[in-house]
């Protein structure tokens, strides 16, 4: 099918992957996803291989040679494979840099060298680090307190490089906090929100570090990945921050939860997690300027998701 776009997903069966996955095959993109399964799981992918429409190339990105082939033909290169947890990093930051900038690097030649159209490269808010400036603007000073928050930046800064000086147009989206369905709460570095849900379904105390008044702007996936769709189908370059614009703490987001699972919630407080910010807010101006706005608030979002963690929780 010559006409049908490509679009080629780095890091595709992880939690954010294979949603825009979903979404790519739903607008009629034909997709290929390249993820080693690190992270990423085979289930959040399986209905979509084969004649669900994509195709899986299981395989590194510190792979050069499999990048350049990966990437011919493809349209756009959606690049969110990545070390994607802060305490991974902390224990390898040798091999978060390898997977994290060599992997970029390698994904920003490769795509060059296939003359896509567009680089959308899955950065962090967490590039802000102790920058104690709110909201969170594109244009505040970085200071990274992690090798993972390093790797994003430095990869943001190669980006930047290869859109100055070989025309790749490339844009790198500051993704604040995603929760959504598909968020593993085996990992030991899980999302708060599958966590939460978990404790309580199983009627233990969830575990709040710090004192719960810390706060975090919290986007939910089917935000995301318009706005990852949007970005990629229009102008926009450099580095955008995606987020709500909005603050909750992380007592409010326990009691929000409480609320839909119907049960009190009595947290136990630990001490606070060394490297993690006390609030993250996105300034989302930016965005607006390219016509993106968030549908979900915290409360919408959590209607959707707490459900479904919940029945898988108590179901098994
Ligand atoms: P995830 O761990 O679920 O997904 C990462 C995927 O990359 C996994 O499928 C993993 O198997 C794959 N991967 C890891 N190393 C690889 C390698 N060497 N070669 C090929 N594939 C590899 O994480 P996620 O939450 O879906 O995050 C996706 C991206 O978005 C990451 O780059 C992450 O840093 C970034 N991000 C996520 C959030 C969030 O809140 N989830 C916030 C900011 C930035």
């Amino acid at each position: 099918m010559p006409d049908t776009p490509g679009a080629l997903v780095t890091g595709g069966a992880g939690f954010i992957g294979s949603h825009l996955v979903r979404e790519l095959l739903a607008r009629g993109y034909r997709v290929t996803v390249l993820d080693d399964l690190s992270t990423g799981r085979l289930e959040n992918i399986a209905g979509m291989l084969g004649a669900g429409g994509a195709e899986l190339v299981c395989g590194s990105v510190t792979d050069l040679d499999l990048l350049e082939r990966t990437c011919r033909g493809m349209r756009y290169v959606f690049h969110l494979a990545a070390v994607s947890r802060v305490p991974l990093s902390v224990a390898h930051p040798v091999t978060s840099n390898r997977v994290n900038v060599d992997g970029t690097l390698n994904v920003l030649l490769a795509a060059r060298d296939n003359r896509v159209e567009k680089v959308v490269y899955a950065s962090s808010s967490a590039v802000y680090g102790d920058n104690p400036g709110l909201p969170q603007h594109e244009d505040l000073l970085p200071r990274p307190v992690s090798p993972y928050a390093a790797s994003k930046m430095v990869s943001e800064h190669y980006a930047d490089v290869f859109r100055r000086i070989y025309g790749l147009p490339t844009v790198s989206l500051r993704f604040f906090n995603a929760y959504g369905t598909g968020q593993n709460p085996e990992s030991p570095y899980s999302n708060v929100i599958p966590l939460f849900v978990r404790r309580l379904a199983q009627g233990l105390e969830p575990v709040i570090f710090d004192d719960g008044e810390q706060s975090r702007d919290f986007v939910y996936i089917r935000d995301l990945v318009r706005a990852a769709l949007l970005v990629a189908e229009g102008s926009a370059e450099g580095a955008l921050n995606i987020g709500s614009g909005q603050a909750t703490t992380v007592n409010r987001l326990l009691e929000l939860i409480g609320e839909i699972m119907g049960c009190a919630v009595k947290p136990r407080y630990e001490a606070a997690r060394p490297g993690d910010p006390r609030h993250t807010l996105a300034d989302v101006r930016r965005a607006r300027e390219i016509g993106f706005k968030t549908e979900y608030d915290i409360a919408r979002g959590l209607c959707e998701v707490v459900p479904h963690y919940a029945a898988r929780d108590s179901s098994s």
